[in-house]
C-alpha cells in the first residue's frame, strides 16, 4: 500500500485531539500547529509539530512544508495564507510546493463570516433567518433602530466573525438594551438577525467527498440530532431528537446535504438548524469541521465516527457505499463545562464511575484542558442498545450534575 499522506492541522484543541485518537488507530500521521501543551499534542509527540499560533502566517507556511495536505479544527484562521499555499505554494529548498487545503480555503473564508455565509445560502434558495448588516461607529445606533423596525423585539445582534459558544451574540429585547449593546459590541463587525422562537434546535453532520479536480463525488448525511443550548452554549445532544417526527429528521438531513453540495472541499460539515413551531427548518450556521453535535458518533457509529470520516474524506478513501447508521438505539452527549472552581467537575467524573454497572453504557472524555467557568473541558456520551430503554431517565443523575456544575 502507498504511504498515507501526512495531514497537517491548524489547531490542536479537543477536536484535534479526537482526530488524533482516530488517526493513531489508522496509522495516519498528523502534524499539529498549536502550543506545545495543547490537547492534541498531549497525546501525540510527533517531532514535526509546529509550536505557535494557528493565526501566524509564517507558522502556517512551516506546517505546510511538513505535510501533504492541510486541514483545520477551527474556522477562525488566516485564509489568505491558505489560499497562497494551495494556489501558489510554499517555498521548500528553492522549489514551490503546493499543498491542498480541505475543506477548501474558499469555504473556510465564506463560513468565517456568518453574515456572508447566510447570504450565500439565501442565494442558493435555502432557508435562513432574515438578517441585515449593522453599520459600525457613529451609525451603529441608527442601524440598530433600523433592525428593530424591521425585525421587531427581541432580535439578535451577532459578531460576523470569530464567535463561538455564543460569545459574539447579544440578544436585544427592548430599546433600553441599545446602549449596552453598543458598549459591548461596537468594536466588532456586526449583523442583526430576526429572533426565531424555535421549538427545538437540530444539527446534522454531513460528509462531503471530492476528487483531486475539485468535483463533488458524494454527500452522506449522519442522522439528525437535537442540540440543547443554555445561554447560547451547547450543553446536550440527543440522538434521536426527542419527539421529532421521522419525516422532519429526514428533511433536516436533506437540507444539510443540500448545504454541503453548495460548498467546496472535502471533509465533514455540521449544519445547525432551528426547527420552527410549524415544523419547518431554518439554517442557523455551518461549521466546516468535526463538531460538538457529532461527538456521539465516536461510540454510536464506531465504524465511521465524524473523526474517521474527516480523515477518510481528506485522504479520499471513503467507501462510496457508506451508510452512516448508528449501532445503538439511542445516545445522549453531555458537555462538561468548567464550573466556578477548578475541580467543580470532579463530582461528575466520580458519578460516571459509580453508574458504570447500570443498563446503559457511559463513555467519559476529558480533553486535558484546565478548567475555567463555561469552558468545554470534556464530554460524556451515554448509549443504549435497547429501543425500550428510557435513556434520558437512566442518564438523569448525570444530566442533573452537568446542569449543577454550570451554576
Ligand atoms: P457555535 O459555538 O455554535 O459556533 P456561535 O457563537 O456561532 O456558536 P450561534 O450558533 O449563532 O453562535 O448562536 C448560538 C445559539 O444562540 C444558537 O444555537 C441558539 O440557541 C441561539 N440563537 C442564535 N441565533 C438565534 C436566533 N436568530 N433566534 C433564536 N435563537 C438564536
Ligand atoms: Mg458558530
Ligand atoms: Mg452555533
Amino acid at each position: 500500500m502507498a504511504k498515507k499522506p501526512v495531514i497537517g492541522i491548524l489547531g490542536g484543541g479537543q477536536l484535534g485531539r479526537m482526530l488524533q485518537e482516530q488517526a493513531a488507530l489508522l496509522g495516519i500521521e498528523l502534524v499539529v500547529l498549536d502550543e506545545g501543551n495543547c490537547p492534541a499534542r498531549q497525546i501525540n509527540q510527533n517531532d514535526k509539530h509546529v509550536t505557535g499560533s494557528f493565526k501566524d502566517p509564517e507558522k502556517i507556511r512551516e506546517l505546510a512544508r511538513r505535510c501533504d495536505v492541510l486541514t483545520v479544527e477551527i474556522e477562525h484562521i488566516n485564509t489568505e495564507v491558505l489560499e497562497e499555499i494551495a494556489t501558489v505554494g510554499v517555498q521548500v529548498g528553492g522549489q514551490m510546493k503546493k499543498v491542498p487545503v480541505h475543506p477548501s480555503w474558499e469555504t473556510l473564508r465564506l463560513i468565517q463570516d456568518k453574515y456572508l455565509q447566510k447570504v450565500h445560502f439565501e442565494k442558493e434558495r435555502m432557508p435562513i433567518a432574515p438578517q441585515m448588516p449593522i453599520e459600525p461607529g457613529a451609525s451603529m445606533l441608527d442601524s440598530l433602530q433600523e433592525a428593530a423596525k424591521t425585525f421587531g423585539f427581541p432580535f439578535m445582534l451577532k459578531a460576523r466573525k470569530g464567535s463561538y459558544d455564543g460569545r459574539g451574540n447579544f440578544k436585544i429585547s427592548r430599546p433600553g438594551d441599545f446602549e449596552e449593546a453598543v458598549n459591548v459590541m461596537r468594536k466588532l463587525s456586526l449583523y442583526a438577525e430576526k429572533f426565531l422562537p424555535f421549538q427545538k434546535e437540530l444539527a446534522v453532520m454531513v460528509l462531503r467527498t471530492e476528487n483531486d479536480e475539485g468535483e463533488l463525488k458524494g454527500v452522506y448525511a449522519y442522522p439528525a440530532v437535537e442540540t440543547v443550548h443554555d445561554e447560547n452554549i451547547c450543553t446536550k445532544v440527543f440522538y434521536p431528537p426527542r419527539g421529532v417526527p421521522t419525516g422532519v429528521c429526514e428533511e433536516a438531513r436533506k437540507v444539510a446535504s443540500g448545504v454541503a453540495r453548495t460548498l467546496k472541499g472535502r471533509g465533514v460539515f455540521a449544519v445547525e438548524m432551528f426547527l420552527l413551531q410549524d415544523d419547518t427548518l431554518v439554517i442557523n450556521e455551518v461549521a466546516p469541521r468535526p463538531h460538538n453535535s457529532g461527538h456521539y458518533t465516536i461510540e454510536a457509529i464506531p465504524y465511521m465516527s465524524q473523526y474517521k470520516a474527516q480523515l477518510y474524506s481528506i485522504l479520499d478513501i471513503v467507501p462510496p457505499s457508506i451508510k452512516l447508521q448508528p449501532r445503538v438505539s439511542g445516545a445522549i452527549m453531555l458537555n462538561i463545562l468548567g464550573g466556578a472552581a477548578q475541580d467543580s467537575h470532579e463530582s461528575l467524573v466520580d458519578l460516571t464511575q459509580s453508574l458504570y454497572d447500570s443498563s446503559m453504557d457511559i463513555f467519559l472524555h476529558l480533553y486535558g484542558k484546565s478548567s475555567k467557568p463555561g469552558r468545554k473541558i470534556g464530554h460524556i456520551t451515554v448509549t443504549s442498545y435497547s429501543p425500550d430503554a428510557n435513556l434520558e431517565q437512566l442518564a438523569a443523575p448525570l444530566i442533573k450534575e452537568v446542569d449543577h456544575i454550570r451554576q
